[in-house]
């Protein structure tokens, strides 16, 4: 049984690295989900974008096989072309492309929501009351942009309660790693004065290392959340080389964050 601290890892008897991670919280409500490592086969790299005028899945056969155990069907998986903003839109009925957005929504059952990251954050939100699920990717831009706000504000739009919502926070970037120079300074002081200094360490002059990890956990409780319903499992991608692509590594795959409403 996993500990507090880390997801649950399907490693498999033989030793082989895990293809995905799941979330203890979200497992204990028994939602289909999975965020993958980089031993995951079949996830399209960035170097295959998804195209907004022929938008297609970004997926092979051995993913859709792989992601299947956990209870994922990618033949109706919704996704988006990411564009580090902070809009929302409703995943199509039976799955497909949800436009040019950051944040993927849905209360249609066994539709994965899809997003793609390399050192930026997924977050996943999940009110079992209604039921309704959010899928929103997160970097620096997203976090000045609100983009975690506006996925609990979606998930309130479809009949969601934001102190009912249950969060999880995908292996990412973390402050260990993450130094940003002073136009990523400017836009934190702009969108959040007088409290973007939390997320903030000191480093190299006119650097500092950013804590998205503890910045996003901060907007969503103020967004309304129950800080003890967000789960971070602190796993940093670029400290992970081994199990996760990392932009900042200068890898260019993908890792995938999964759910879908059972
Ligand atoms: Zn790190």
């Amino acid at each position: 049984m996993a500990d507090e601290a880390h997801p649950r890892t399907l490693l498999s008897p033989h030793g082989e690295p895990p293809a995905y991670f799941t979330f203890p919280s979200l497992t204990a409500l028994r939602l289909p989900h999975a965020t993958t490592t980089r031993h995951c086969p079949g996830v399209a790299s960035f170097a295959e974008p998804i195209s907004p005028a022929h938008p297609r899945a970004p997926f092979r056969e051995d993913a859709v096989a792989t992601l299947a155990a956990a209870g994922l069907d990618l033949s109706r998986v919704a996704y988006a072309r990411q564009v580090h903003g902070a809009e929302a839109a409703r995943a199509p009925a039976g799955g497909g492309f949800a436009g040019l957005v950051d944040v993927i929504t849905t209360v249609e059952r066994a539709v994965p929501l899809a997003v793609f990251t390399a050192d930026c954050l997924a977050i996943l939100l999940y009110d079992p009351g209604v039921p309704a699920l959010a899928a929103a990717h997160v970097g620096w831009r997203g976090t000045a942009r609100g983009a975690a706000q506006t996925a609990v504000r979606a998930v309130e739009s479809l009949g969601g309660r934001a102190s009912r919502v249950h969060a999880a926070i995908s292996p990412s970037i973390g402050p260990c790693c993450y130094e940003v120079d002073e136009p990523v300074m400017l836009q934190f002081a702009k969108a959040y004065p007088g409290r973007w200094e939390a997320w903030a360490t000191p480093a190299r002059p006119n650097h500092i290392m950013l804590d998205l990890w503890g910045a996003n956990a901060a907007l969503l409780e103020e967004a309304g959340m129950d800080p003890a319903r967000i789960e971070n499992p602190r796993l940093c991608t670029a400290c992970h080389p081994d199990l996760f692509f990392s932009y900042r590594k200068g890898h260019r795959g993908r890792l995938v964050t999964l759910a879908a409403l059972p």
